[in-house]
């Protein structure tokens, strides 16, 4: 059949170009909200730490009805790949919407989830946002656009894209810039006319592909993925095959489709749409859900797999806080497995019973999480992160990640220098405008502690992602030390608490981007912060100077900052006795 009453689309956005006012426009519009009907919470993007970042990191699912059809609006993370969540939405969807602001033109951090659009051959509608802002130059922001495409080796078909301007925040879009309008409709009309539906057989023997995984108290876990021929009904029997093959029997317990922002229960489902299954056990990214009497998987799904680790420990610092909600190892554990169920490219081993080892994608990767969790009012320290090793006959192997950057061209012989120091190769270099764009393969080691002085040295211009390449021969030590650390002179140094072990001597990993070398440890959280208001409040100290990633810095304001080399402490004389075996520090100052 031909979906004609379908169309699925991803949305593509640098953050703060108006995603969420868009979507939340065309609910709007679409009527599902009654006029003047205040939205309560952001449609997208509602996680306040991907603001923060600038990142995306969360896929969600919006569904606006527009006369007789469904447009399902899948969202897209902005930024890193944390192990395949870019191709797994392309593969939902049947084009994208590329949303552009009218002032900024393309960011390079929207470049690489549009080239995976592109190259998965999907089409696009360039939406040019905020044409009302005084100082927007649309006809620029289209050129710019056309040579980001080029640069992206589009096809002549995509090329072609077809453009509305619009105003999400004043709720108007247009096909040319002089028209009058006052409403979204020429966005809608874009979507139906330029985007294809979904077509397949529905007689067929059912084909579903998992894509990604969410999570409900009641449902437990829950699969969404789009119906590529055949139907699907609720309580039926079906066949699921694993991504290593495995073929088991199941039943669709609950079938839901989307609607606006909610999820909602469904009897049936066919060709093209975009639904929700639960009830099936341990129900994974890249299953196929098939028809008894035809069982064929689909292509399925890479993820990859995890690269670095960090150890999760319950903080019984006599300093810790006790400000959190949730501070036993209990806590701790349920919370890392209930993030295990949606975060597919995340493991977790117990060590003991109060420190659970956290495998993920990279040292962002996990970094979220421990943000997440901290927010959610958990207390823990955690270790610096490590380095996922194999040993094999050959000897010891380690991840190796293809480095994907693009920085000011002023800035490129620095990071490059940094990047070689941290063994990096150069594979490529290109110049993008006034962008450089370089390709580097280097030791997933190299990359810890990196992200922060990368932004710090191309003033926040520069984006860096990283995909797993494979296992190579471990390649020596790696000398580069991080700036953008915290380093703590030996005057002042006050309360200590987190992971220590033997060879890392007077060196400790605590937070995210943050290490602290030589003398002693400061710091009893995770999180740079903390340390520094913590020390502060403590010993009542001045002058206190640091260095880091703005995150570091930003959250201290009852001491004067200046960007500096090093973090000193500039007070009494109190020393920590380090005891390097145990895990924790113990402190023996006054308090
Ligand atoms: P997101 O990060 O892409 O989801 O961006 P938001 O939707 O949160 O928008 C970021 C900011 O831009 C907000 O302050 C919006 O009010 C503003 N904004 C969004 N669309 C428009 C627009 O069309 N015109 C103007 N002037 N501002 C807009």
């Amino acid at each position: 059949i031909e979906r004609k009453d379908i169309r699925n689309i991803a949305i593509i956005a640098h953050v703060d170009h108006g995603k969420t006012t868009l979507v939340d426009q065309l609910l709007r519009q679409s009527g599902v909200f009654r006029e003047n009907e205040v939205l309560q919470e952001r449609v997208m993007d509602s996680n306040s730490i991907e603001k923060e970042r600038g990142i995306t990191i969360l896929a969600k699912n919006t569904s606006i009805m527009y006369k007789d059809a469904k447009i399902n609006i899948i969202d897209t993370p902005g930024h890193a790949d944390f192990g395949g969540e870019v191709e797994r939405i392309m593969k939902m969807v049947d084009g994208v919407l590329l949303l552009v602001d009218a002032k900024e033109g393309p960011m390079p951090q929207t470049r690489f989830v549009l080239k995976k659009a592109l190259q998965q051959g999907l089409k696009s509608i360039v939406v040019v946002n905020k044409i009302d802002r005084p100082e927007a130059s649309p006809h620029e922001v289209i050129d710019q656009v056309l040579d980001l495409y080029i640069s992206l080796d589009a096809s002549e078909d995509q090329m072609e894209f077809p453009i509305v301007y619009a105003s999400a925040k004043n709720g108007f879009a247009k096909y040319e810039l002089d028209e009058e309008s006052d409403n979204m409709i020429p966005l809608f009309e874009s979507i139906m006319e330029n985007i294809p539906y979904p077509t397949g057989d529905e007689e067929d023997g059912l084909q579903l592909l998992i894509s990604s995984i969410d999570y409900d108290k009641y449902t437990g876990r829950i699969g969404i993925g789009r119906i590529e021929r055949g139907s699907i009904t609720k309580g039926q029997q079906a066949v699921r095959i694993e991504r290593d093959g495995k073929i088991t029997q199941v039943k669709v317990a609950n079938l839901y489709t989307f609607d606006g922002l909610n999820r909602v229960e469904g009897q049936d489902a066919t060709v093209g749409d975009i639904v929700a299954i639960s009830g099936i056990e341990n129900l994974n990214i890249g299953d196929t859900i098939c028809s008894v009497d035809k069982p064929e998987a689909l292509d399925s799904i890479e993820i990859d797999e995890p690269t670095i680790s960090m150890t999760f420990m319950v903080n019984d610092s006599p300093f810790a806080g006790k400000e959190g909600k949730f501070v036993t190892s209990r806590h701790l554990k349920d919370r890392l497995e209930r993030e295990l169920l949606s975060n597919v490219a995340m493991r977790l081993e117990e060590i003991s019973t109060d420190s659970f080892r956290v495998l993920g994608r990279g040292e962002l990767h996990i970094s979220i999480l421990i943000e997440t969790m901290r927010r959610e009012g958990y207390e823990f320290a955690v270790s610096r992160p490590e380095v996922i090793m194999k040993r094999t006959e050959e000897g010891l192997l380690e991840p190796i990640e293809r480095l994907y950057v693009e920085v000011p061209e002023e800035n490129a012989s620095t990071v490059i220098d940094k990047i070689s120091q941290r063994k990096g190769e150069m594979q490529n270099m290109e110049p993008v405008g006034d962008m450089m764009k370089l390709e580097f393969l280097i030791p997933a080691r190299g990359l810890i502690g990196y992200r922060s002085e990368f932004l710090t040295d191309t003033k926040g211009y520069g984006v860096l992602h990283h995909l797993f390449e494979g296992f190579e021969k471990h390649k020596g030590e790696i000398k580069a030390r991080n700036r953008g650390s915290l380093v703590a002179h030996e005057t002042g140094t006050a309360v200590a608490y987190g992971l220590f072990n033997a060879q890392e001597r007077g060196r400790i990993f605590i937070g995210p981007g943050v290490e602290v070398y030589e003398g002693m440890v400061v710091g009893e959280s995770s999180r740079a912060e903390d340390i520094v208001v913590n020390v502060c409040k403590r010993k009542q100290m001045t002058n206190v100077r640091a260095s880091g990633s703005d995150d570091a810095l930003k959250l201290v304001p009852p001491v004067k900052l200046s960007l500096e080399q090093s973090l000193e402490f500039i007070g009494d004389d109190e020393l920590v006795e380090v005891t390097p075996q145990s895990i924790r520090l113990r402190k023996k100052i006054l308090d």
